[in-house]
């Protein structure tokens, strides 16, 4: 079976459980552009906020206009924080699946048996580990999966099994299924076809002298009931970090050295087992106001993951505690900018 899943409008969920004080506010995540104070889009909007007409891409004054200002509060997004609780919810998904591949910073396809029970036992592990709700589809293909969670949002489970994944697929609109555009959906309407059902009246050579050959053959395979497989292969992945919570809040230089050097062995690990060198080492702070911080530096030569940097780590901790006067209460190590070290060993 395969899982997909999706967290629930994910970047406002994770700005509610940082500040649980925002409960039942409608919360709108915003990327500001800077040109006015209100310049900018909404990137992600909470259901509150849904309610009322709220949605992503909607100018940040738009929204303004529909949000009462005493429920709601606008936030600009924080990228760094939304990642670092991406990255756990990748470890959790890893840890109790046979195959997953991520995505986006919030959905990963997974491939394993245990279908139902597998999709509950990851809602309530990622509920457990970082606090935040997802919806999963379970079907026998990928797209089902996919249409699945799409349907059944937020906090959702939806499981189909072949007949119902048919049924189901088949009684959607064209512009519902994902891979089928605007352009494509429009031109689908345009020649009677509403329903992915409708698909099957149409000539597999007329859809490929309209679509291209390609999408034309996968739209046939879609009206005739071949939803494909597989979850296809990670992208490379260009950056290892690890981050954890320090034992009490502080400001003092050396235990935040001694939590990243304990952090820093799994990540050294996974770069030699990687045969990967590095370029770039950043460490990320978390303060006592809950803002991501991140210091970092770039090396011109490749480093390699036994390469002693306690001095450079040294520097940039010193450096942010100069620059900022509150207390830390997370750490975390990153190394990037990646170079195969597999090439090297043919050398010699
Ligand atoms: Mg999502």
């Amino acid at each position: 079976m395969y899982l997909h899943i999706d967290m629930d409008y994910f970047f406002a969920q994770a700005e509610e459980i940082r500040r649980p004080m925002l409960k039942g506010k409608i919360i709108i995540v915003c990327v500001y552009s800077g040109r006015t104070e209100d310049s900018g889009v909404v990137s992600t909007v909470n259901y509150p906020g849904r309610e009322i007409g709220i949605h992503s891409g909607m100018p940040i004054a738009f929204a303004k206009k529909r949000a009462p200002p005493a429920d709601s509060v606008f936030l600009p997004v924080d990228r760094e924080y939304y990642a670092e609780l991406s990255f756990s919810i990748d470890a959790i998904i890893r840890g109790r699946c046979a195959k997953a591949v991520q995505a986006s910073i919030d959905e990963w396809n997974v491939e394993d048996e245990g279908g139902e029970a597998k999709a509950r036992e990851l809602k309530e592990a990622i509920k457990q580990g970082v606090g935040l709700m997802c919806t999963i589809g379970v079907a026998p293909s990928p797209l089902g999966a996919k249409m699945a969670a799409a349907k059944a949002k937020p906090d959702g489970l939806l499981v189909l099994d072949k007949d119902s994944e048919r049924k189901f697929i088949e009684g959607s609109l064209v512009e519902k299924v994902p891979g089928i555009g605007p352009k494509t959906a429009a031109a689908l309407n345009e020649v009677g076809v509403e329903k992915v059902r409708d698909i099957r009246k149409l000539d597999p050579v007329m859809l490929a002298e309209t679509f291209g050959k390609k999408s034309g053959a996968w739209l046939h395979a879609l009206g005739s009931g071949v939803y494909g497989e597989g979850i296809g292969e990670e992208k490379e992945q260009e950056e290892v970090s690890r981050i954890g919570t320090l034992k009490e809040k502080t400001r003092d230089g050396y235990m935040i050295l001694a939590k990243l050097s304990e952090l820093e062995k799994d990540a050294r690990d996974w770069l030699m087992e990687m045969k990967k060198s590095y370029k770039t080492m950043g460490i990320i702070f978390v303060t006592d106001d809950l803002k991501t911080h991140t210091k970092s530096m770039s090396f011109r030569n490749p480093r390699t993951w036994s390469e002693d940097l306690t001095k450079e780590k040294e520097a940039l901790v010193n450096e942010f505690l100069s620059e900022n006067p509150l207390e830390v209460r997370r750490v975390g190590i990153r190394f990037g900018n990646f170079m195969d070290l597999g090439g090297q060993t043919t050398l010699f």
